[in-house]
């Protein structure tokens, strides 16, 4: 019989001979072991929280003092569109950064507060809004109506797909 054959032998007659005592020393270690795993994860693990999917008539009204002025933010809109149309380059420019100029905040803002599922979008929209009306004022700097034209329709359909995701009081 080959050597480690021969030494296999001795070791299986070796935990024969003592058979309960080592196997109960290690049911004990795997146990312990198994409550300390327990322990731990448990402890890691945050208790569940459930991730809001529709708004409770109680944050609707908790989120209108983000969503008023984000939605008046139409009219103020509007007067730009005539202002553009008038070619009235140097009250665009002022109105784009005086009474639209805390619309970005206040759209951020607003992205912030919606449900997890919207906020990226919004956010995304609020950006695009902005980036039009940067290019907007570019634009009226360059007394191009055509581009102002363009980039004007660009925020209001932003500024719209933003408005789709304000959840309405019913
Ligand atoms: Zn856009």
């Amino acid at each position: 019989m080959p050597l480690f054959l021969r030494q296999l032998e001795i070791n299986f007659s070796q935990i024969h001979l003592f058979p309960n005592l080592p196997m109960l020393r290690f049911r004990s270690f795997i146990s312990l072991i198994l409550v300390l795993v327990t322990t731990f994860l448990v402890s890691c693990s945050s208790p569940e929280v459930a991730i809001p999917t529709t708004y409770t008539p109680e944050k609707i009204a908790e989120l209108q003092v983000y969503i008023q002025p984000v939605e008046e933010a139409r009219e103020k809109l509007d007067v730009l569109r005539g202002l553009i149309s008038d070619q009235n380059w140097v009250d665009t420019r002022t109105w784009i950064h005086g009474p639209l100029g805390k619309l970005r905040q206040e759209m951020l803002g607003l992205s912030r507060s919606l449900l997890p599922k919207d906020q990226d979008e919004a956010t995304r929209l609020a950006r695009e809004v902005f980036g039009h009306l940067e290019r907007l004022d570019a634009s009226a700097k360059e007394r191009s109506l055509s581009a102002a034209g363009v980039q004007y329709a660009e925020a209001l359909k932003d500024y719209d797909a933003f408005l789709k995701l304000i959840p309405k009081a019913s």
